[in-house]
């Protein structure tokens, strides 16, 4: 059922998901503006697309602890109105939510991908891993779809059941920055076969909001111990600093 609905939105007007507004797009053209784009910071970090108050390249995490990913590529900060079509897509299963954050994604990465090389573009795209029983109670992996659509509008192909996550790992919310790496030590495991499919190869983990990153670094650090030539991390949304902060006391 998921398959092919973006080519399939229908142009008569339906209501806005975000101001029910006839439109004839999932988003409004008003409400469409009004996103929390991060292209429209001045200053981001470099590597993990913070927003900065500051002229500088890079955020203070990634200074004092540089990541093993080579760049994030992101659409918006974790603000609203997006924060409502995030959680009515992975809280309330509103697939039509989840289109509409892949078109936004896919939009953002269409406009980069002109600006860069097409050697430096990922080969294979691999969504963040949802343990089995979180995944059975909430009938989907979020990430799983994103990266769907984002492989087939983009033409990369999408590897699902590389990695897997071994344990059911406390909510991330709330942690300090150590017990967040604590709660992800030995979280994530490559399957046997994915040495051979990742050698040599320029990676984009897929993951729906980047927090604090240590799921992402955790994740690049695997695949790149497996032989992946470079990764890179693929969000609909960054988590602005303000909040990190009242993340990590
Ligand atoms: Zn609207
Ligand atoms: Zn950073």
């Amino acid at each position: 059922m998921w398959n092919g609905l973006l080519a399939q939105f229908p142009s008569t007007p339906q209501p806005c998901l975000l101001c029910d507004l006839p439109s004839t797009e999932r988003l409004c053209p008003g409400c469409r503006f009004q996103l929390p784009y991060l292209t429209r910071y001045r200053h981001r970090c470099s590597l993990c697309a913070l927003p900065l108050n500051t002229d500088s390249h890079y955020c203070g995490h990634c200074l004092q602890e540089p990541p093993p990913f080579e760049r994030c590529r992101l659409a918006c900060s974790y603000e609203f109105p997006l924060d409502h079509l995030i959680h009515a897509f992975k809280y309330q299963r509103q697939l039509t939510a989840g289109r509409a954050l892949s078109e936004l994604l896919i939009e953002h990465l269409q406009a980069e991908r002109q600006d860069t090389d097409e050697t430096d573009w990922p080969d294979l795209l691999v969504p963040v891993p949802m343990h089995w029983s979180r995944r059975f109670q909430r009938g989907f992996n979020q990430t799983e779809l994103l990266a769907k659509d984002l492989g087939r509008a983009l033409s990369v192909p999408v590897r699902s059941r590389l990695c897997r996550r071994r344990h059911r790992t406390r909510a991330q919310q709330g942690l300090t920055r150590t017990a967040r790496i604590h709660n992800l030590r030995d979280a994530f495991e490559l399957r046997p076969n994915a040495p051979g499919t990742l050698s040599e190869k320029r990676v984009a983990l897929v993951d729906d909001v980047v927090t604090t990153t240590s799921t992402v670094r955790a994740l690049s650090r695997l695949l790149k111990n497996a032989g992946a030539a470079s990764v890179e991390v693929w969000a609909i949304a960054r988590t602005p600093e303000a909040e990190l902060t009242k993340a990590l006391p």
